[in-house]
């Protein structure tokens, strides 16, 4: 496995002509990551993964000092997935002095993440865009766990002609269901034991669905009464959108995501789940 620190190094060290598969990531691997990266693995000659804490995307500086930080441990955890190469730069690397570019997708960056964490996707899109720049890859591998970051980059990759295919990738889970996240280590015991509140009221929208409720209008008042329940939560939101353009909907029988944000404690966690209509087969776009 190979190093690379900038994207001098990058080129020397992809050949040319290979398929490459980039997974993102911000390090502190766990099993979500390495999902991605066996899937990057399976479909490419080549997989690079860029490991990079990017500064701009976090507008609460405390939530950046506190990130999880273990490069010796990640490069491990990335070789023994099969990462040919890291991409670890230095944020001088990524942003020199006299750096002046911002990537926005207006819209879809307005909603949700974007409004309780003002700047995030604009920090999201400018970083992706340059990795893909630098990589040039084939594939370029996403978690369904950052929904609306999934999406945006889907529109920014098609809105700017990016020769790249997105790849999404299925959540993974803790056994209780908690959606993997380098957050999760930050969690205090009780509030590790509230967290998974999140998924089970996902889950518990689809068993309500499954009775033949559509109404989005029902389900999300669900949704929220049943996270509101844990004291512990502290609810930022709770909506049933429509998949693609992430407003809300009037019923889930088109289709429809429902999205969570709550704080337990400091770690602000988010999860997500694809709705389907009792009758029909899952939505996936
Ligand atoms: P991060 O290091 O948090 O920026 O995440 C890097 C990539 O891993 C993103 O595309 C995330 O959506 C994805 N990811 C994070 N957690 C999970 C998970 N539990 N399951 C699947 N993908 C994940």
């Amino acid at each position: 496995m190979i190093t690379a620190l900038n994207a001098a190094e990058l080129r020397e060290a992809i050949a040319p002509g290979k398929s490459v598969g980039l997974v993102p990531t911000m390090g502190a691997l766990h099993a979500g990551h390495v999902s991605l990266l066996s899937r990057a693995r399976a479909e490419n000659d080549v997989v690079v993964m860029s490991l990079f804490v990017n500064p701009t995307q976090f507008n609460d500086p405390d939530d950046f000092d506190k990130y999880p930080r273990d490069l010796d441990r990640d490069r491990r955890t990335a070789e023994e997935a099969g990462v040919d190469i890291v991409f670890a730069p230095e944020a001088q690397t990524m942003y020199p002095t006299g750096f002046d570019t911002v990537v926005t997708v207006r819209a879809l960056s307005s909603v949700l993440e974007g409004a309780s964490r003002p700047g995030h996707f604009a920090g999201v899109c400018t970083v992706v865009a340059k990795l893909l720049n630098a990589v040039a890859p084939t594939r370029a591998y996403f978690g369904q766990k950052d929904y609306q970051q999934l999406q945006v980059i889907n529109r920014m990759t098609r809105d700017l002609n990016m020769p790249v295919e997105i790849v999404s990738c299925p959540i993974v889970r803790e056994a209780d269901g908690l959606a993997m996240s380098s957050r999760n280590v930050r969690l205090s015991e009780d509030d590790r034991k509230a967290a998974p509140v999140l998924s089970k009221a996902l889950a518990y929208v689809q068993d309500i669905a499954d009775t033949g409720v559509h109404d989005a209008y029902q389900l999300r008042a669900w949704l929220a009464q049943t996270i509101e329940v844990e004291a512990l939560a502290k609810l930022d939101y709770a909506v049933i959108v429509d998949p693609c353009d992430l407003k809300e909907v009037d019923t889930i029988d088109h289709g429809a995501v429902a999205l969570v944000a709550a704080a337990f404690g400091s770690v602000r966690l988010i999860d997500n789940r694809i709705l389907r209509p009792a009758s029909g087969p899952e939505v996936r776009r």
